[in-house]
């Protein structure tokens, strides 16, 4: 037996390692699964080697609690360690044996998934145990070793007589940790980070019942077999060849990585590089709605098959963290605050790779299957807009397959979209105006009068597309949009052959301040317009400009101060209403219908409540008694 100090700069590391080391202390466990795996892995991969010889036997790992001793036991049969090992990668901490292993076997251990990297993962231990226990047996022909610590810088360490190649490691779970000798505690976390790592990890056991024979009675129940509980799924689709899967495959893994949607995925994206960096993964476009904010968080990060987070922000483009999946790559560094992340060159690499390949999965599906995209394209639009909004590099690839809804549910794309409406909406100047609406309901009054002038009318509803629409315009030269109920469509009526006015000027000089005396101060600013006979005798039209600062300003314009609510009441002076306010003798009648004229303007734009919504009731009753 030897006893010694553990070999660390700070005399007492371990207060600093409760702390400091991490500040969730449920991790320790999946460090010590980490190891545990890593050992089993070093030993697969030294029996490939023929350094170790024979059949391996069942290399389960095995989680175990002991309520009554109050410990917790990490079983493997990997490697193991001799004395010697003990004394260097235990004894001199932040030496990490799988740095050294790695350095070792550099070229063949490359795709051995070696986890552990920081040289600290196994002191994790001492965050919520009191004392550490090792019990150890190399593959190596030399006897085992027994480590304990009590989380004083002084260790013991002496023979054992455990003859079964692996380590097992004890925790004396502290006063204050007494959660993680709690089965239901322990699963959570089991199933939270070690769900999908490669070596199977029993905890527990579970019953199982037995196929019935085919002769069995209609009510006979089965019997049942206690099994061991594995708790992990070793070969994760992502890991596995694209060609070696099918959809079900990609599906049924989406189901086992999200047990509580029940929605199906969209289409998949399989990530998968080994130059310049690792990164294996696959990315889900789920159906998305137009809340933006509650469907973040849901791509996992795993090294090497083990669970680090589900905040993958600064590591993929904020645009697609509003997918689901998994990404895993050794490559990102994880010790850096998330700033440092967005700045590491590997990373920005990374993240770019990921933005490229989402953009031509895309690009593919709209080539395949025009079709099929055109009816997932209300699913997917936010993600696609809010990318060509945020990357450069994703809105040169997007521009090709983005789709423009219309109104009546014909897709185009924007060149499409722009020979289409060249001949016929183009204003005096030569500027082309594309016509939109942002909800076919409220909007429908203006949708139909637009479509009866033959324009085409899009239908843009997505909460970022003022934004869109913006960078759009700046990008391209003698185009804007507009939407059918603003006053740019205005420039696109007026370039039409002018509709004659019915009225003379010193009629319309008359008139309108007939109207301006009616409706209240400063509401809205009187235009009088010769529009279609056919056309409302007022319509109210808000600045194209001024509603979309608005908008634009409601989801994160970072514009300070707010809009003034601002509307034209436009009074088409070819419509027979407006000729009786200017013929009627009576001050009241025409007050009247000029009020209710100005009302039914203000209820299609759904302008019209309370108190004015009432007197205007009372005043239609009233004209039709
Ligand atoms: P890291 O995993 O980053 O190397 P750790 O502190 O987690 O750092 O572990 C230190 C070293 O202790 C490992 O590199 C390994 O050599 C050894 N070790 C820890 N746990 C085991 C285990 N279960 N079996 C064999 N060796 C282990
Ligand atoms: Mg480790």
């Amino acid at each position: 037996m030897s006893k010694g100090k553990i070999n660390v700069a700070v005399e007492n590391i371990f207060p600093l390692i409760k702390k400091f080391l991490y500040s969730d202390h449920e991790i320790f466990l999946r460090e010590l699964i980490s190891n545990a795996t890593d050992a089993t892995n070093k030993l697969k991969h030294l029996s490939s080697l023929g350094e170790v010889k024979g059949n391996l036997g069942d290399t389960t790992l095995e989680v175990k609690i002991d309520s009554k001793g109050k410990k917790l036991h990490v079983i493997d049969k990997g490697v193991g360690m001799t004395a010697d090992e003990v004394n260097k990668y235990i004894n001199e901490v932040a030496f990490s044996g799988a740095e050294e292993f790695l350095e070792k076997y550099k070229d063949s251990a490359k795709d051995s998934g070696i986890i552990g990297h920081f040289g600290l993962g196994f002191y994790s231990a001492f965050m919520v145990a009191k004392e550490v226990e090792i019990i150890t047996k190399s593959y190596k022909d030399e006897p085992a070793a027994h480590w304990r610590c009590d989380g004083s810088p002084e260790y013991e360490l002496k023979k054992a007589d455990k003859k079964e190649r692996g380590t097992e490691i004890i925790l004396h779970i502290d006063k204050d940790s007494k959660e993680f000798l709690e089965e239901s505690r322990i699963k959570e976390l089991l199933s939270k980070y070690n769900k999908f790592m490669p070596i199977p990890i029993k905890f527990g056991t579970r019953e199982e019942s037995l196929p019935l024979p085919d002769d069995a009675a209609e009510d006979a129940k089965p019997e049942t077999q206690t099994v061991d509980n594995i708790i992990n799924n070793p070969d994760p689709a992502w890991t596995k060849a694209p060609a070696d899967l099918k959809e079900e495959d990609y599906t049924s893994f989406y189901r086992e990585l999200y047990p509580m949607q029940f929605e199906e995925p969209l289409f998949h994206i399989h990530l998968n590089v080994d130059y310049p960096f690792n990164l294996t993964g696959i990315l889900y476009f789920p159906k998305l709605n137009n809340d933006l904010n509650i469907q973040k968080d849901r791509i996992q990060l795993y090294q090497n098959q083990v669970f680090v987070t589900d905040n993958v922000e600064g590591i993929v483009p904020e645009f697609l963290t509003l997918l689901r999946g998994v990404i895993d790559s050794p490559d990102i560094p994880l010790n850096v605050s998330r700033s440092y992340l967005q700045a590491d060159g590997a990373v920005k690499k990374i993240s770019n790779y990921i933005t490229r390949k989402v953009a031509d999965k895309l690009s593919s599906l709209f080539k395949k299957d025009r079709k099929g995209f055109e009816e997932k394209w209300n699913d997917i639009k936010v993600v696609i807009e809010y990318g060509m909004l945020s990357e450069d590099k994703f809105f040169e690839k997007a521009e090709k397959f983005a789709l423009y809804p219309t109104t009546d549910g014909d897709y185009y794309t924007f060149e499409e979209l722009q020979e289409k409406v060249k001949d016929s909406q183009t204003d005096k100047d030569g500027k082309m105006i594309l016509l939109y609406a942002s909800q076919v309901e409220e909007q429908h009054s203006y949708i139909q009068a637009a479509k009866e002038k033959g324009y085409t009318v899009l239908l843009l509803d997505s909460p970022i597309i003022s934004h869109l629409i913006q960078k759009l315009e700046g990008a391209k030269e003698n185009l804007s949009f507009a939407r059918v109920d603003g006053d740019a469509i205005e420039n696109l009526i007026k370039k039409e052959e002018a509709t004659v006015s019915k009225l003379s000027e010193e009629e319309k000089e008359k008139l309108k301040p007939l109207i301006e005396a009616v409706i209240p101060d400063g509401q809205y600013s009187v235009q009088l317009e010769a529009m279609d006979s056919s056309s409302l005798p007022f319509v109210l039209t808000q600045p194209e400009f001024m509603r979309r600062m608005k908008e634009m300003q409601q989801t994160g314009g970072g514009m300070m101060g707010s809009f003034p609510e601002m509307y034209t009441l436009l009074v088409n002076t070819n419509h027979e209403l407006v000729g009786e306010i200017l013929q009627t003798k009576t001050a009241k009648k025409r007050e009247r219908l000029i009020k209710q004229g100005l009302d039914l303007a203000r209820l299609s734009q759904n302008l019209l409540k309370g108190e004015e919504l009432t007197a205007f009731i009372q005043r239609s009753l009233d004209l039709i008694k």
